[in-house]
């Protein structure tokens, strides 16, 4: 007979993923009906390319690559084409991707031209002795591997910029992440972004920062950030999480609420975090209005939430 403390183990999910599209001052009041439809579509879209790359077997990376790329395509998002403008005005992205199966990871940062920046990282990562290179040389790079550059001008458009000016200037956020664990039980995160509105001299925020706004390891978790950048960097909050599960012992979402709703509100760094463990835990906490987010396991258990009364984790 089982005691009251033993309990039959729940099976855990095959795989899971989970995603942001930014954190800030998101609040009902803020978003019409017709934006927040708009953002629930792209991050269903997202979260459901992800999932179908995880159902077939296939790898928690590619899972990152693709969810990214297609938050990096919509210019709801500050990644790829939509993202804010530097004090100069122009559009200058960084990205990172992390393998949690042997921690090879690889970023970019302050690129111009190169269309889907976590594609360029994850090459930085697979086919480069490196793990972080930055402007022209990242796009000198991503050309000889073939990838798709663009005219710096493709991440401006006219229209778009009118359209979004509003909700950009006022949420300043809508960095792109994905975490994820595939049915080999690797974990892989990515994060990709314009960086913080009118940033200037070059200013490099966390998301490329190995650690910092990205991190995965098949140990603990993975993790991908959004926020204030300085911050992040600072309080090395992706690593702090997976360090705190492999020195304290803590679990997925004691660990991601100690850094993000205590650490970080002390120090007065605003944003969230989506991480995933080993077991298909998911945490999402963040100390902003409002968080993009959503998650999907093999087990059926889905959601896409945006606001701070929404759910924010799936912990068995
Ligand atoms: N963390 C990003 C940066 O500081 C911005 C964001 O997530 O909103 O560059």
């Amino acid at each position: 007979m089982l005691s009251c403390r033993e309990s039959i183990p729940e099976k855990k999910p095959e795989w899971a993923i989970a995603i942001h599209g930014g954190a800030g001052v998101i609040t009902r009041s803020q978003l019409t009906p017709e934006k927040e439809a708009l953002y629930r579509a792209v991050l269903q879209e997202a979260l459901d390319t992800g999932a179908a790359v995880l159902q077939r077997g296939g790898s928690s990376l590619d899972a990152v690559e693709k969810t990214i790329r297609i938050m990096e395509d919509c210019p709801l998002f500050n990644a790829g084409k939509g993202a804010v403008f530097t004090h100069e005005g122009r559009n200058e992205l960084d990205a990172a991707i992390m393998d949690g199966s042997n921690l090879a990871a690889g970023a970019v940062t302050c690129v111009t031209d190169i269309k889907n920046p976590i594609t360029a990282a994850r090459t930085v990562m697979t086919e480069s002795p490196h793990v972080l290179l930055s402007g022209k040389g990242a796009s000198e790079f991503a050309k000889e591997k073939g990838l798709e550059i663009v005219d710096p001008s493709y991440f401006y458009t006219e229209e778009r910029y009118r359209q979004l000016r509003e909700i950009l200037d006022k949420e300043k956020h809508g960095t792109v992440g994905c975490v994820a664990l595939d049915r080999k039980g690797n974990l892989a995160a990515g994060t990709s972004t314009g960086g913080m509105t009118d940033k200037r001299y070059n200013r490099i925020g966390d998301t490329p920062i190995i650690g910092a706004g990205t991190y995965a390891n098949n140990s603990t978790c993975a993790v991908s950030a959004t926020g204030h950048g300085e911050f992040f960097i600072r309080y090395t909050v992706a690593h702090d999480i997976s360090a705190l599960m492999e020195y304290r012992g803590l679990p997925l979402d004691s660990a991601a609420r100690l850094v993000v709703k205590h650490k970080l509100v002390k120090a007065g760094g605003s944003g969230g975090v989506i991480c995933v463990d080993g077991k298909g835990n998911i945490s999402m906490p963040f100390n902003s209005e409002g968080m993009f987010r959503g998650y999907s396991t093999s087990e059926g258990k889905k959601g896409i939430f945006i606001y701070a009364d929404e759910p924010d984790r799936l912990i068995k």
